[in-house]
């Protein structure tokens, strides 16, 4: 791709997944694409400072991927790990699996990093990018297609001016910050009590008794996403290609933080995840209990998203959201999807961006409502996670929805599917999970009280004909 001399030119505030998904798209359609990113270019370091290690690439993001042809996705599809289900691990270590989907439908573990650096390079390789690493925005006058930024390797401040402003710059974004007033954006966040830490299921060394089968270096099953629920917190584990596991403890805040000694870790991990503490080993949990970081968890929800025909925000930018329905990253790719289908419905092209200002209107206005549904789907699957998984009612509505959906695979689909499987927008998934759920609550209410009734009959003969006579108790 060359864009053309009369190119329009879109700056690209954030180098992370959805910054560089977006930078592909501009520049595959021939905008003259800069891209901004504070931090040093992840490529050249030798160990990641990023958050999560691993995370769940599922049919959203890939979607998005797909259109972006620069991105080999067959090879990076090899490097992923597909789970097709939750295995839930009891306290006495018993597992159970809990398949995702009736037609053996997998989300793929995928390594942050490679996945990022794939995209960069992708990116990088066409001529019209530019990339400026170390360069933090500051301030920005939108209206106007202008950003400040610093140069951290100069620490001198660097003014450039563009025909449209991509912020990509995650949930604590300085553009949507510098959009707030001109938008005239409403706004809103909240953190959960809860806190995230990562901890490490080595792999096992090859030919090691302790893997789950003889070639493999796993030491759990590595097509399914584990999870140790435990009511009010939960560790889950991801596999990793190496044969590793990144475990993150979803945990209140007041809890980890009552932990200060060895003796009362290693108290509360035998009892709620013995089978884990085997498995991490006890020097390693220690060490990485106490020395790895913490993560908060918040959601943001916000809009509009858009300034006019200047500036948009995408990715966590625009939605942060909790990560435990693996859809953050997901659903900034789609926002990348669907900003260039507006476009494509807009006729804006990198040299006819006439329609620019409408396009990222009717985007701003129709993502939101999805997103935002999105954002309050991510929130309710803590609970899903954590508690539900375990309970009865909560198994018995999730088997028959899975019998309606095997009985009417197009027009009966559960929550999970619809947003983990499909492009339904999500406010649709939302609506039409919850509608399934209430249907399968009354089936279940239908067949408990039939099963009682047949039960109380069956018990009144078996009496009958035993001659028991009078009231039984
Ligand atoms: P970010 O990844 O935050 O990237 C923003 C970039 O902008 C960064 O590189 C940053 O350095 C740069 N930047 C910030 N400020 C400036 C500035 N002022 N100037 C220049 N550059 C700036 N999502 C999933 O889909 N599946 C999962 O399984 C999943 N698991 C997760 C697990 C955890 C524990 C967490 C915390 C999140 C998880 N997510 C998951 C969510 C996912 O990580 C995010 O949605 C995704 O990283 C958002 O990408 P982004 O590019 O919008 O923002």
């Amino acid at each position: 791709t060359r864009a053309a001399p009369q190119a329009k030119t879109v700056a690209i505030v954030g180098a992370g997944l959805v910054g560089g998904l977006a930078a592909l798209y501009f520049a595959e359609a021939g905008w003259n694409v800069h891209v901004y990113e504070m931090r040093t270019d992840i490529r050249n370091e030798k160990f990641s400072r990023e958050r999560s290690i691993n995370l769940a690439l599922s049919e959203r993001g890939l979607s998005a991927l797909r259109g972006a042809r620069g991105v080999d996705l067959r090879a990076l599809m090899e490097l992923a790990v597909p789970m097709q289900g939750r295995m839930i691990h009891a306290r006495d270590g018993t597992q159970v699996s809990q398949p995702y989907g009736v037609f053996g439908e997998c989300i793929n573990s995928v390594d942050r990093r490679m996945l990022n650096e794939v995209l960069l390079d992708a990116a990088n390789a066409l001529p019209n990018v530019q990339m400026y690493f170390q360069h933090e925005l500051r301030s920005a006058s939108l209206d106007a297609g202008q950003c400040v930024f610093f140069n951290r390797t100069t620490n001198e401040s660097v003014t450039v001016h563009a025909d449209l402003v991509v912020g990509a710059d995650g949930a604590h974004s300085a553009i949507r910050r510098e959009l707030m007033r001109p938008a005239r954006m409403d706004y809103a966040q909240q953190y959960i009590d809860s806190v995230y830490l990562e901890l490490t299921i080595p792999p096992a060394a090859k030919g090691s008794p302790q893997a789950i089968e003889p070639g493999s270096q796993f030491v759990l099953d590595p097509h399914h996403l584990h999870i140790w629920p435990r009511k009010t917190y939960m560790m889950i584990a991801l596999p990793n290609p190496d044969g590793s596991f990144t475990c993150t403890v979803f945990a209140p805040s007041s809890m980890l933080d009552a932990i200060q000694t060895p003796a009362a870790l290693f108290d509360l991990f035998e009892r709620d995840f013995g089978d884990a503490v085997a498995l991490i080993g006890r020097d390693r949990l220690e060490r990485e209990f106490f020395n790895n970081p913490r993560g908060p968890l918040i959601t943001v929800k916000c809009g509009p998203y858009h300034l006019g025909d200047k500036a948009v925000i995408i990715g966590d930018a625009a939605h942060a959201m909790v990560p435990f329905y693996g859809q953050g990253m997901n659903c900034g790719f789609e926002d990348v999807r669907v900003l260039f289908e507006h476009f494509q419905r807009h006729g804006v092209s990198a040299t006819d961006a006439r329609q620019l200002g409408a396009a990222l209107a009717q985007y701003s206005a129709a993502r939101h409502t999805d997103v935002a549904a999105m954002c309050d789907l991510a929130l309710a699957n803590y609970t899903e996670m954590r508690a539900s998984v375990i309970s009865t009612k909560y198994l018995a509505c999730r088997w028959i929805e899975r019998v309606l959906h095997l009985v009417a695979p197009r027009t009966i689909v559960p929550l999970y599917t619809l947003v983990s499987f499909t492009n339904v927008p999500y406010a649709e998934c939302m609506s039409r999970g919850r509608a399934l759920r209430k249907t399968s609550e009354t089936i279940l209410k239908v067949v408990s009280a039939v099963s009682v009734v047949g039960g109380l009959v069956g018990t009144a003969w078996v009496a009958k004909r035993a001659g028991v006579r009078g009231p039984m108790v």
